[in-house]
């Protein structure tokens, strides 16, 4: 099969579908890489690196729509990208169909096969390959919770693990799941006082089992939480209800009780965030400040870790690309039902029911 992977063209987004090394491991069996030049660029990848790889790479992304049967990506495609997509071709990338009614029309009049990666199911049920970005959310949250703590940055000037003599920052995580885990991770490493707030006893266990006395552990209830985050200097909102809005646990009555220059960094804000103050921000101006509170609230942070995300990302996709590149992608998705559970769009449908359902499409 012929596999191709454009530049990303949405606003600041530095990642690629395949890196080098994917490149290699698909020529490596036989498939056909085809790279838009630049396209590594983002990610510190050469196009001569492509071409060691055994790709080829071609101006611009048009060869690659017009030509390759399947189109890896990491963002759901661009207008400009919907409107070059085929019947015969397989798009392979992050959809997020369900709120973007324009984009479902374009995919379902183009008559590709779109296998989304955020549907992409595990054995356990879990989505292995939205894993990797929460895993990259999770760990930069206390990189970036501990800027934010800086005087210069408005916050409170305190370093996360004190110094001997000095106690360490507060950090109170809540949500235990995957963004949680990371982000308390990355605390506990750092000397920090680590409590983790879950409301699923088998999350608590698992996170309790898992750091001992490194961090404590409590019950996400009204009562257990205020007094968490007013003890706090440093808060993560990790928390996620599949399929909801995320639920406003700190309000802004909270905030007023909150030590002066302490943070909050949403990480949910992709959901709607957990802090009743939160609004999506940017990397280029990614906090704000109320009641001196500072927030922390940027959509796609893993976009800022453009490499580590990259190589995360392809080393869930990758297994999946190779199978489809060699057996074509009815078989592939006939022998992995996983996979299976990627497939969104084919033939002008949407096959996915949730997607169906939430758009009023025929499933
Ligand atoms: P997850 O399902 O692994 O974990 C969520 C946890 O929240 C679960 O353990 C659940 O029990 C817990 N929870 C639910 N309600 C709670 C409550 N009231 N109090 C305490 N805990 C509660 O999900 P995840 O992968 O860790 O993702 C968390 C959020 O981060 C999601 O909204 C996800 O979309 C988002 N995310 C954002 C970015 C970004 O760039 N901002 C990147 C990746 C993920």
């Amino acid at each position: 099969m012929r596999v191709g992977c454009p530049k990303e063209i949405k606003n600041h987004e530095y990642r690629v579908g395949l890196t080098p090394e994917s490149a290699r491991e698909l020529t490596h069996q036989g498939s056909e890489v085809w790279i838009e030049t630049g396209a590594g660029m983002g990610i510190g990848a050469t196009d001569a690196e492509y071409e060691a790889a055994g790709a080829r790479i071609v101006e611009g992304p048009d060869p690659i729509f017009a030509e390759c049967e399947m189109v890896v990506k990491v963002k759901e495609p661009q207008a400009e990208e919907r409107a070059k997509l085929r019947p015969d071709q397989v798009l392979y990338t992050y959809l997020h169909l369900a709120p973007d009614p324009e984009q479902t029309a374009d995919l379902v009049k183009s008559g590709v096969t779109a296998i989304a990666y955020e549907t992409v199911t595990g054995p356990g049920g879990q989505l292995p390959l939205l894993k990797p970005m929460s895993q990259v959310a999770g760990r930069m949250s206390i990189q970036a919770g501990a800027s934010a703590l800086e005087k210069a940055h408005g916050g409170r000037g305190v370093l996360i693990g004190g110094v001997p003599g000095v106690l360490p920052g507060k950090v109170v995580v809540i949500g235990g799941g995957v963004v949680g885990f990371n982000a308390a991770q990355m605390a506990v490493g750092l000397g920090g006082d680590v409590e983790i707030l879950d409301r699923d006893p088998d999350v608590l266990e698992r996170v309790g089992t898992f750091f001992e006395a490194r961090a404590a552990t409590r019950f996400s209830n009204k009562t257990n939480l205020e007094e968490a985050v007013c003890a706090a200097d440093l808060v993560i909102g990790a928390v996620l209800i599949p399929g909801a809005a995320a639920p406003k646990l700190v309000t802004r009555d909270l905030l007023k009780q909150m030590k002066p220059g302490a943070v909050l960094v949403d990480v949910a804000i992709d959901q709607g965030g957990c802090f009743e103050t939160s609004r999506a921000t940017t990397h280029a101006e990614p906090t704000y400040v109320v009641d001196d509170i500072v927030h922390y609230c940027v959509a796609n942070m893993p976009g800022a870790v453009a490499r580590t995300s990259t190589y995360a990302l392809n080393n869930v996709t990758l297994p999946h690309a190779l199978r489809i590149a060699k057996m074509g992608w009815k078989e592939a998705l006939r022998a992995n039902p996983h996979l299976a559970e990627g497939l969104n769009v084919h033939a002008g449908k949407v096959t996915y029911r949730a997607v169906a359902e939430e758009l009023g499409y025929d499933y």
